[in-house]
């Protein structure tokens, strides 16, 4: 029996005093639920007033990002133990956004953006080993572009970017590892992926890992979607065997339509 999930990706959003009220908004809605796993992902400047926040809730920290090494000359960078020492347990690696992937692009104009954001499936896997190996459990992400969709790429595109996440991982490490499999074209436009083929597309990626480790690790492993989840949508995708609970961008940003989701997650799990 897989916990569903629901996280919410602030991104470039809220100062401290919006991120309090947000958290504050969240925590007094659904801050209490127990069949659902609720991860707050706020700006790195906020992690603290928002840990303060949660503090008598079940709902865990999440950061946005962060970088393999443990300290040193790096700057704007954080490190695991850094996100740990906020009260984070939770980390989102591989973002699309961080990938330089965004929503509306085609294939041609991903690269500018890459150098500028950085992220490449290889540092993807050194983050997710460096967040293991410090005690923080990653939220990998993976997703096709929308021309990589219309080529009839979704699957290749996302399964190399899942082997490649996991690439010398050990299977009691899976353990510790969410997937979000976030189609890009449907992040932040309001086109959500159809629920069957969000389904689909999460199936394949759970028959990824039992190809790399078993079927056992796959069957136990949590794999959200995420893109333009909403309270008039998550039912369906939340139905569907293969999702396990959501990344959520837009819809986490107010308390109570990111209250309705933790309700769906939860639901979910009966
Ligand atoms: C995200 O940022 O991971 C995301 C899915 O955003 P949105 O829900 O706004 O599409």
């Amino acid at each position: 029996m897989r916990k569903p999930v629901m996280a919410g990706n602030w991104k470039m959003n809220c100062d401290n005093d919006e991120a309090k009220a947000l958290a504050d908004g969240v925590t007094a809605r659904g801050g209490q639920v127990e069949d659902a796993l609720v991860i707050l992902c706020p700006p790195a400047t906020a992690l603290t007033s928002v840990f303060s926040s949660i503090a008598n809730s079940n709902v865990k920290l999440g950061g946005q990002n962060m970088y393999w090494e443990e300290d040193g000359a790096f700057t704007g960078e954080l490190s695991a133990m850094m996100l740990l020492s906020c009260g984070c347990e939770h980390v989102i690696v591989g973002h699309s956004e961080r990938r330089g992937r965004f929503g509306t692009m085609d294939e041609a104009d991903a690269d500018d953006l890459a150098a500028v954001f950085g992220d490449t499936d290889a540092t993807v896997n050194r983050k997710a080993k460096a967040a293991l190996a410090a005690g923080l459990k990653p939220i990998i992400c993976c997703g096709e572009l929308l021309g990589e969709r219309k080529g009839g790429k979704t699957d290749e595109v996302v399964a190399s970017q899942v082997r490649a996440a996991l690439a010398g991982i050990s299977a009691d490490e899976t353990a510790n590892i969410i997937v979000a499999y976030e189609p890009v074209w449907a992040i932040g436009t309001g086109e959500v992926c159809d629920a069957d083929e969000a389904d689909r597309v999460c199936g394949m990626v759970r028959a990824t890992v039992a190809e790399v480790y078993s079927q056992d690790v796959a069957d136990a492993m949590r794999i959200l979607y995420g893109g333009s989840m909403k309270p008039d949508n998550v039912e369906g995708l939340m139905a569907k065997p293969n999702i396990d609970g959501g990344l959520v961008g837009g819809a986490a940003l107010k308390a109570d339509s990111f209250g309705a989701l933790i309700d769906a997650a939860a639901a979910s799990a009966g």
